[in-house]
């Protein structure tokens, strides 16, 4: 894969090594908060380069815990650096590193599943969704039990254009598990196409960059880990809500190894619930017979704006639960007992 952006536009002036503030600031790596440290400046430098050009960019980087990669941010010439990281040990490192690069840096104390995005950078920057991507970038390299639960809230950012995307098509360049990785950019028929692999590809030009193996990181987690680089798309590939989009997905993958119409069924109540789904395909002419991981991203369109079809007739359906239904089932089954009739106390 060929390198996008350069690193080193700006030089730091002399400091501590990584492993030095470790040392110096005592921040011993938290097994319970999944801290995992990258030492290595030019595995830090790659995964920035990953990023594409920063030179006078503004870029906001999430968990930079003792501050590898937001050396390599710095020295690839940024405008301005926002750093959001949760562990208060963290702060006075960075503030070091905010010394070292006057006015470019801003350190926020937060947790990023709660910062609010959308006024995190200059008005100016703002971009039409349709324009280029405008000139800023997420980068970070978070903890797994993070990643993932944060790339989906974006995902739901990107459809709605609010959070981070407010300025336009935002560029994340990420870490993921590698197999987290792997579904997220997954093509039909692989074992590791799932649920991800449709919310992040019908939204964003997903690349899995690089991997970078586990022995990299200080503690050495158990798995490796994939940088995977997202560009929001100027027109989704599935063009309904996404809570729409995502119920589809999520029904069709409840069973992954079965025929495929086994969990569109779940889509309808009990009562008509073989004829609709039948009608569901047929509208969307998509096989029932395909296993859930074989359908093509146009099919998937397919069956969602069939389904959204069907619920602008019946507007019911959309809130129709599944799994709801089942526990008022099994509810009325257990106040019947097994003889059908209610029982007697
Ligand atoms: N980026 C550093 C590196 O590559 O060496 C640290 C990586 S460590 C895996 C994850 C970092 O994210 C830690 O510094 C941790 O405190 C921080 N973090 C964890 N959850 C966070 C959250 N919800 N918001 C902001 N930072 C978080």
């Amino acid at each position: 894969m060929a390198a996008r952006g350069k690193v080193a536009a700006f030089r730091l002036p002399p400091l501590p090594t990584i492993g030095e503030i470790i040392k110096l600031f005592r921040l011993k790596a938290l097994k319970q908060l999944s801290q995992n440290f990258l030492l290595d400046l030019r595995l830090t430098d790659k995964i920035v380069k990953q990023a594409g050009e920063l030179k006078n960019a503004h870029v906001c980087e999430v968990g930079p815990g003792p501050g590898g990669i937001t050396r390599s941010i710095l020295s690839a010439g940024v405008e301005q650096l926002l750093l959001i990281e949760k562990d208060a040990r963290f702060i006075p490192g960075l503030q070091m590193l905010s010394e070292a690069a006057p006015g470019k840096v801003r350190i926020v104390h937060g947790d990023i599943l709660t910062y609010k995005m959308e006024k995190a950078f200059p008005k100016h920057l703002k971009k039409d969704w349709e324009d280029e991507p405008p000139d800023i970038h997420i980068i970070g390299n978070l903890p797994f039990s993070v990643s993932t639960p944060l790339i989906i809230k974006w995902l739901e950012s990107v459809s709605k254009r609010d959070g981070p995307f407010t300025y336009g098509r935002t560029q994340m360049t990420l870490t993921f598990q590698k197999e987290v990785g792997e579904r997220l950019t997954a093509n039909p028929g692989s074992n590791q196409r799932s649920r991800l692999s449709i919310m992040a590809q019908h939204l964003c030009t997903v690349e899995n960059c690089f991997i970078i193996p586990g022995q990299a990181f200080v503690p050495k987690p158990e798995v490796d880990v994939s940088v995977v680089h997202f560009t929001p798309l100027v027109q989704p590939k599935i063009q309904q809500p996404f809570e729409l989009v995502e119920k589809v997905v999520r029904s069709v993958f409840q069973f992954r190894r079965k025929y495929c119409f086994r969990g569109i069924e779940t889509l309808f109540p009990e009562n008509g619930r073989l004829k609709r789904t039948e009608q569901l395909m047929m509208t969307a002419n998509v096989d029932p017979t395909l296993r859930p991981f074989q359908l093509s991203m146009s099919q998937f369109r397919n069956l969602c704006n069939a389904y959204r079809k069907m619920c602008d007739e019946d507007p019911s359906l959309f809130v129709f639960n599944y799994r709801e239904e089942l526990r008022q089932k099994k509810m009325t089954e257990t106040l019947l007992g097994s003889t059908g009739q209610p029982e007697q106390t």
